[in-house]
């Protein structure tokens, strides 16, 4: 590939929150992007904000956790983009609930979303990594992979997530692909004014809470996580893999 070469990357959860903050970071770091979410509509949000700063993206509505959808979804990257060499798995849910009340299908979810989404969105586009002889792809852990009250569901994925990053960089490192996780502290977006709901706090109140328990003093920001992401899916990190880098503004035990 020349330098001048455009790169192509996908962006899953790309709507809103981490996933719009990373691909608009991945679009001013020269890649063309593809953000991936439930809906097509929702995505086009994220796809102007790129535009306007004068990259290139598209929407593609689907399901990560439909193994039909996922393969539809990278041959339309494919045909409108290019072979995508670069992959975010970012999308995801929470079902939180404490074990004696957490039902079959609030474990499935998040199971299906976060880990059966990364697994098939990467197997997807690892044929065209190979290809290319290059590949980057970034798995968004969190820090309740170290265990979270309520979250068992969320947890196992997460942690699930680390062990799946680990193989695809011992697998897919001779061709020239590396793996890597963030694995995200407290960050501002729908997903935790959704856990302030839950529990029952104001979220400007939760944000305070969570902040005095960080050693940085503030919660996280998108950009701060995107910032991470970008790391590892630039050409700069090419023997850095199987790594989990925790961005949560100070060490977690
Ligand atoms: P968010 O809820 O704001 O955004 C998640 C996006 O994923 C949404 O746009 C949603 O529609 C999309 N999505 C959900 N299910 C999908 C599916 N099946 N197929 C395609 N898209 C789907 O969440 P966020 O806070 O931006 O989180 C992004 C990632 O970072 C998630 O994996 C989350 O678990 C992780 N994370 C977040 C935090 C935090 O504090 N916000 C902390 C640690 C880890």
């Amino acid at each position: 590939m020349s330098t001048t070469e455009q790169r192509v990357a996908v962006v899953t959860g790309g709507a809103r929150g981490i996933g719009a903050a990373t691909a608009l970071r991945l679009a001013a770091d020269g890649n063309k992007v593809a953000v991936i979410d439930l809906d097509e509509a929702a995505c086009q949000s994220t796809v102007q904000a790129v535009k306007d700063a004068g990259g290139t993206a598209l929407a593609v509505g689907a399901d990560v956790s439909d193994s039909a959808q996922v393969e539809a979804a990278v041959e339309r990257v494919v045909a409108e983009l290019g072979a995508p060499t670069v992959l975010v798995n970012n999308a995801g849910v929470l079902r939180d609930n404490l074990l004696f009340k957490m039902s079959e299908g609030d474990w499935d979810t998040v199971l299906n979303v976060h880990l059966r989404g990364s697994f098939l969105m990467t197997r997807a586009c690892q044929k065209h990594m190979v290809d290319a002889g290059y590949g980057r792809v970034v798995n968004l852990s969190s820090s309740s992979a170290l265990g979270n009250r309520g979250q068992a569901n969320y947890a196992a994925a997460k942690a699930g997530l680390q062990g799946f990053t680990k193989t695809l960089a011992k697998e897919l490192g001779k061709f020239g692909i590396t793996a890597n996780s963030v694995a995200p502290g407290f960050v501002v977006t729908d997903m935790t004014a959704q856990t302030a709901e839950r529990v029952g706090m104001g979220f400007e109140e939760f944000q305070a809470a969570a902040a005095s328990q960080i050693p940085v003093q503030r919660v996280g920001r998108p950009e701060d996580i995107a910032n991470a992401v970008a790391f590892f899916a630039s050409p700069d990190a090419g023997f850095v893999s199987g790594q989990v880098l925790y961005v949560a503004g100070g060490p977690l035990n």
